[in-house]
C-alpha cells in the first residue's frame, strides 16, 4: 500500500525526464515583461513558440488565446518570413543578438515595429536551445534596462528549468530509498554496455548480489531498521566499486553490480572481495550480516535475461550451497570439467586429478602454479600490502616462466608434433605477463589484472586448454601397463594425437 504514492511519483519523473524538457509555461510566462507594450515570445529550433506573451499573441496570431505550437509560417506573410528566416540564421550562427523592423497590423492599424531576437543559451551556456523575441512599437522604444531586466529573467528562467530537468533525470535514474541506480537506468546503461561487447568484443560480467534471511531483519528489528540496513549496505559497496561499475537497486534487497570491461574471473575477485568486507562490516541495528552473490560474464549474441538469468542460477546455487559465498555461472566456452573447477570453488583454486597430464614433473608445475595463485589470491582479497601482493606476483611469474620451460622440454621430448606452436603460446604469454609486471610495478596497472591474467589466461584457461592438446602424449606408459594405480578416471576425454592443433 504504501508504496502506491512513490510508484506514481517515479513514473511521473521518469515521463517528465523522457520528454527531456518541461514545457516552459506560467513559471516563465508570468516572468515575461507584458507592461509598456513589449512582446514577448520563445520560439524552440524546431520552428514552433513555445510561449509568448499577451502583446505578442495579438500582434502574431489576432484573436487566438495563446502562440505556443505556432510556426511563423502559419501566421505571417511570405515576405516577413524571408527576412525571419535570415535574422533566425544569425542567431543560429552564433551573434548575440538581431534586429529588424517590420510592418505589423495592431487592431487593424499597420505600424512599424523593432523585432529584437536573442540566443536563449542551455545551462553550459554554450549551446543554443531557443531564440527569444522581443516586439516593440518604434515610437515607444523600451528603456534598454527593462530589456535587459527581461532577459535576464528569461535566461535565469531558463537555467532553472534546465536545472530541474537534471534533477528529475537523476531522480526518474535512481532509486529513493538508498541512491543506487534503479532498474531503468540499469537496462539503459546494459544495453550500451552489451552493445559495445557486440562491436568490441570489451568483456562485461555483473554480480548480483542477495542479502541473507532479510526477512528475519525486518521481522526482529522492524521495516525502518531493514530499510537502515540497505542504506547502509549500498554505502560500503559503492565505496568499494571502481568508477567504471555500477551499483543498482534491483528490487527488495538484491543489487545488481555491473562491471564493464571484465572478465567473470575479475568479476569474480570484485564479488568475494564485497562479500568479505559485507561480512565484516557492522550494519546498524543488525550488527552483522551476510550477502550471496551469483557473477556471470556476458556471453556473445546473448540477451539481457539470458545472461541475468545465468547470474540468478549462480545466485540461486550460491543460497542453496549455504549462504555466504559467491558462486559463478559457468563459463560455456571452458571444457566441462574446468568450469566445474572454478564453479566449486572460486576462493580457491582447487587441484583435481582430472587436470593431471601424466608426467609427474608436468603435474607438480601445475600443481605449484596453483599453489601460488591461491596465495596470491589470499593476499589480494584480504587486502595485503602492494609489496607483499608484489612478491607473490614475482614468484608465481617466475614459476610459470620456470614452468613453461620444463614443460617444453618434457613435451618435445615425448614428441608432440605441436610443440612449436605450443612454445610459440608460451612465449606470447610469458611476454604479456612481464609487461603486466612492468606496468604494474610502476603502478600503470591495479592487481586485479595481473591476477586477472595470470589465473585466467595462464593458469585456467592454457593449461586445462591448451595443454590437454599433449596430454595424450605422455600417457602411453601409464595406459599400456593398464595397473589399478592409474590415475586416469573414465569420462575424461582426453584429446587423442589426432585431434591436435
Ligand atoms: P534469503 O537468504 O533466501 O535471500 O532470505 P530472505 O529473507 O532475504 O529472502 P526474501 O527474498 O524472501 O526476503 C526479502 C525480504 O525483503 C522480503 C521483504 O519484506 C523485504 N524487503 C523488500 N524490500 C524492502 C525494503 O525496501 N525495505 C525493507 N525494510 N525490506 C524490504
Ligand atoms: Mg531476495
Ligand atoms: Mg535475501
Amino acid at each position: 500500500m504504501e508504496s502506491c504514492p512513490l510508484m506514481k511519483e517515479n513514473e511521473l519523473n521518469e515521463i517528465l525526464a523522457r520528454d527531456g524538457m518541461i514545457p516552459m509555461s506560467g513559471l516563465l510566462a508570468l516572468m515575461m515583461p507584458s507592461g509598456e507594450g513589449l512582446g514577448f515570445g520563445v520560439k524552440g529550433l524546431d520552428g514552433r513558440y513555445q510561449l509568448g506573451n499577451r502583446v505578442m499573441t495579438r500582434l502574431l496570431h489576432p484573436g487566438a488565446e495563446s502562440l505556443t505550437g505556432k510556426l511563423e509560417s502559419d501566421l505571417l506573410p511570405t515576405p516577413l518570413l524571408r527576412a525571419l528566416a535570415h535574422s533566425d540564421e544569425t542567431i543560429i550562427n552564433g551573434a548575440a543578438a538581431a534586429s529588424l523592423e517590420v510592418a505589423l497590423a495592431d487592431n487593424g492599424q499597420t505600424s512599424q515595429y523593432r523585432w529584437l531576437k536573442l540566443p536563449i543559451l542551455g545551462a553550459d551556456s554554450k549551446q543554443l536551445c531557443a531564440i527569444a523575441s522581443m516586439i516593440h512599437h518604434l515610437s515607444v522604444a523600451p528603456r534598454s534596462a527593462t530589456i535587459q531586466q527581461a532577459l535576464d529573467r528569461l535566461q535565469q528562467a531558463h537555467f532553472d528549468l534546465q536545472q530541474t530537468v537534471l534533477e528529475l533525470e537523476q531522480m526518474a535514474s535512481t532509486d529513493r530509498l538508498t541512491g543506487a541506480w534503479n532498474r531503468r537506468r540499469l537496462e539503459e546503461c546494459v544495453r550500451n554496455e552489451m552493445d559495445r561487447l557486440d562491436r568490441y568484443e570489451q568483456p562485461l560480467s555483473l554480480l548480483l548480489i542477495d542479502v541473507d534471511f532479510f526477512k528475519r531483519i525486518n521481522d526482529q528489528h522492524g521495516h525502518p531498521a531493514g530499510d537502515q540496513v540497505l542504506q547502509a549496505l549500498t554505502s560500503l559497496v559503492q565505496l568499494r566499486l571502481r568508477g567504471t561499475d555500477s551499483l543498482a537497486r534491483w528490487g527488495g534487497e538484491e543489487f545488481v553490480v555491473l562491471c564493464p570491461n571484465s572478465r567473470r574471473s575479475a568479476a569474480a575477485t570484485l564479488a568475494e572481495r564485497l562479500r568479505r568486507q559485507i561480512a565484516a562490516a557492522a550494519f546498524p541495528v543488525v550488527g552483522r550480516l551476510t550477502v550471496s552473490i551469483g557473477v556471470a560474464e556476458c556471453k556473445r549474441g546473448e540477451n539481457w535475461q539470458e545472461w541475468f538469468e545465468r547470474a540468478d542460477q549462480a545466485l540461486y546455487r550460491a543460497k542453496e550451497s549455504g549462504r555466504n559465498q559467491v558462486q559463478l555461472a559457468p563459463d560455456p566456452t571452458m571444457p566441462e570439467s574446468t568450469a566445474e573447477y572454478v564453479v566449486a570453488n572460486f576462493v580457491q583454486l582447487v587441484w583435481r586429478p582430472a587436470f593431471e597430464s601424466g608426467d609427474e614433473r608436468i603435474d607438480h608445475g601445475h600443481r605449484q602454479l596453483f599453489a601460488d595463485a591461491n596465495e596470491l589470491l589470499g593476499a589480494i582479497l584480504s587486502e595485503q600490502s602492494v609489496d607483499r601482493v608484489g612478491v607473490m606476483v614475482d614468484r608465481l611469474i617466475g614459476d610459470v616462466l620456470e614452468h613453461f620451460r620444463d614443460e617444453e622440454a618434457i613435451v618435445a621430448a615425448a614428441g608432440f608434433p605441436g610443440i612449436a606452436e605450443h612454445k610459440v603460446l608460451h612465449a606470447e604469454l610469458a611476454s604479456k605477463a612481464q609487461k603486466l609486471l612492468e606496468d604494474y610495478r610502476g603502478g600503470r596497472q591495479g592487481v586485479g589484472e595481473v591476477f586477472q591474467f595470470l589465473t585466467y589466461d595462464v593458469v585456467t584457461k592454457h593449461m586445462l586448454g591448451a595443454d590437454r592438446q599433449f596430454f595424450a602424449y605422455l600417457r602411453p606408459a601409464a595406459a599400456q601397463d593398464n595397473a589399478p594405480g592409474n590415475k586416469r578416471q573414465k569420462g575424461q576425454h582426453p584429446v587423442r594425437p589426432g585431434e591436435t592443433s
